[in-house]
């Protein structure tokens, strides 16, 4: 059976100068709209002004833990809001590991976005060591809870949580379907079980034009988070268009 998938996230990461930006936005708007299936664009913070249609969706790939005032360099939630934002990448594993953000950052980050109406999306999984250790159950249990127990009840079933196993992301190499189903289903009977929570669980971590129609038979699968193909706007057309 094919999953639904509800949304396709485009991490565009440090990418890309100005009139290649522009070129890429005039391309995405010509996307042909899936009435079911959400395109959220998450271009870096300069750009965010470029890419203002209904085609899409707009997100960030940070947010600033603090609120507006004397924090040079920081973009806030609310700033993102008067900006079209409609979502923010909050606890991606290059986050975490690069600028050493830890989970009380994590927790005031997706804070700051509920206030300002901007849906977090949250990003757990396990690292190399972890997996090796059989740890992995345990730590995106973990990572589940230190969040989901911080954030007011009503306010909850608005998380959009992404898996992605760190050895997976940029390297070309995908965990078989088996092992992202058994995954997705821990996240969702966890959320389900400890908190009455029906939360849509994206994979992450090296999806391409080439593996997606693989990826596509993981039943429980509720979207795609993509990095390195989405940069080429003929690659990201071909996964929406398979989707
Ligand atoms: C990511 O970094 O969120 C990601 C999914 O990257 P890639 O698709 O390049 O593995």
């Amino acid at each position: 059976m094919t999953p639904k998938i509800k949304y396709l996230v485009c991490n565009l990461k440090a990418n890309k100068l100005k009139e290649e930006m522009i070129e890429y936005e005039r391309e995405l708007k010509n996307i042909k709209v899936k009435e079911d299936t959400k395109l959220i664009v998450c271009p870096s913070f300069i750009y965010l002004y470029m890419f203002q249609n209904e085609n899409y969706d707009l997100g960030s790939q940070d947010v600033s833990e603090y609120t507006e005032g004397a924090h040079t360099g920081e973009i806030t939630a609310s700033q993102l809001q008067s900006m079209g934002v409609k979502y923010a990448l909050v606890g991606h594993s290059e986050r975490r590991e690069t600028f050493k953000e830890e989970e009380k950052t994590i927790i005031n980050k997706i804070k700051k976005s509920y206030h300002s109406h901007v849906k977090p999306i949250y990003f757990i999984g396990e690292n190399e060591l972890e997996k090796n250790n059989n740890q992995t159950k345990k730590v995106l249990k973990q990572q589940l809870k230190n969040i989901i127990d911080e954030v007011p009840d009503y306010k909850r079933e608005k998380l959009i949580i992404v898996y992605e196993p760190i050895w997976a992301i940029g390297s070309g190499e995908t965990p078989d379907n088996s092992l992202i189903r058994n995954r997705i289903q821990c996240i969702k009977d966890f959320n389900k079980g400890v908190y009455e929570l029906n939360l849509p669980v994206l994979y992450g971590g090296s999806v391409n034009g080439d593996n997606v129609d693989e990826l596509l038979k993981i039943d429980n699968l509720d979207g795609f988070v993509i990095g390195g193909s989405s940069h080429n706007i003929e690659e990201l057309k071909e996964i929406y268009n398979k989707i």
